[in-house]
């Protein structure tokens, strides 16, 4: 009698993990399409649309928010007036409370919501003028919760740069640190990803997202980094990973370990949607009580 039990018990925690994959399937199906998809080619009688990609030594920054309203479609407003400015090559990093609205700024810099107020700009001006895929080309995403699909490594990593060659790849494996793990196995870059193969990590799986973007030599690089919590070697890898990133390009980073992003150019304090500091580690401390308290419940000060 126990077996049949034991397996009735599985059988319906398999039902509602498939009734759940289900309704977020309905969910998606349910959304309208993009509808301010602006056309890439010149239209008649409209001025062709060039996207600029400022580079470091630009006065108009890479990215900005200006005065950036929000809220979800079925809740009260998320963001409040939130501003402040990604210059090219620079590193940026958003900190504050769980709940703050961090992972929804950058959802809000990929254009996966319309504002309600404020404008987000790209070189200065509106992404809505903007031909969104050349826009999203331009920028790399990397989730929380890394998307690597079942496959291997190469097939992960040619996503996004299919033309990429052998020595390439193992360039962006290097810069992420997952060189070793990789080579480890006689397979080398066929290695599988996933139960039956390598980086099986949390922070693994993060890293070679992140290579998989890198690959695609965005100009900017979006990146959430995980809430779950990271062993010291690999919070201390994606610290490298950052800093390898940053070298040619701008970095807005999502941060729940102050840790990882302690020596950004600027740090943007959220707190319930507002921005309520920016500066540097440095100036924080002194002048933002909720980075000095984030920082000393962290152990940085
Ligand atoms: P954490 O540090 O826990 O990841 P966060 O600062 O990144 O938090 P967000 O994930 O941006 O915060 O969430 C901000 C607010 O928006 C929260 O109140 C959250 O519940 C709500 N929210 C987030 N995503 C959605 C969504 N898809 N639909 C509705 N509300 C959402």
């Amino acid at each position: 009698l126990v077996m049949p039990l034991g397996q009735l018990i599985g059988s319906y925690t398999q039902l509602q993990t498939g009734l759940g994959a289900l309704a977020r399937v309905q969910e998606v199906l349910a959304l309208e399409p993009e509808h301010d998809e602006v056309p890439e080619r010149p239209v008649a009688g409209r001025s062709p649309v060039v996207l600029r990609t400022p580079t470091g030594a630009d006065p108009v920054p890479l990215l900005q928010l200006d005065g950036v309203g929000f809220g979800y479609p079925d809740g009260t407003a998320v963001l409040h007036d939130v501003s402040f400015a990604v210059p090219a090559g620079s590193r940026v990093a958003l900190v504050g409370p769980s709940g703050a609205g961090k992972s929804t700024v950058l959802a809000l810099v990929e254009g996966f919501y319309p504002l309600s107020a404020g404008a987000v700009r790209w070189a200065g001006t509106d992404v809505r003028e903007l031909p969104r895929a050349a826009l999203r080309a331009r920028m790399g995403y990397v989730e929380q919760e890394a998307p690597v699909l079942a496959g291997t490594v190469r097939e992960n990593l040619l996503l996004a740069a299919p033309d990429a060659g052998e020595e390439q790849l193992w360039q962006a494996l290097s810069d992420v640190g997952l060189t070793g793990v990789v080579q480890r196995s006689a397979r080398g870059l066929d290695v599988a990803v996933g139960d039956d193969g390598v980086l099986l990590s949390g922070g693994e799986r993060q890293r070679l997202a992140i290579a998989r973007s890198l690959l695609a030599r965005p100009a900017l690089l979006l990146l959430d980094e995980p809430t779950a919590s990271l062993d010291a070697r690999n919070e201390g890898l994606l610290r490298d990973t950052l800093a390898a990133a940053a070298a040619d390009r701008a970095l807005l980073v999502v941060a729940h370990r102050l840790s990882t992003v302690i020596d950004s150019d600027q740090i943007v304090v959220l707190d319930a949607g507002r921005v309520v500091a920016v500066g540097t580690h440095a100036d924080l401390v002194d002048t933002s009580p909720l980075y000095r308290e984030l920082a000393t419940a962290q152990l940085l000060v």
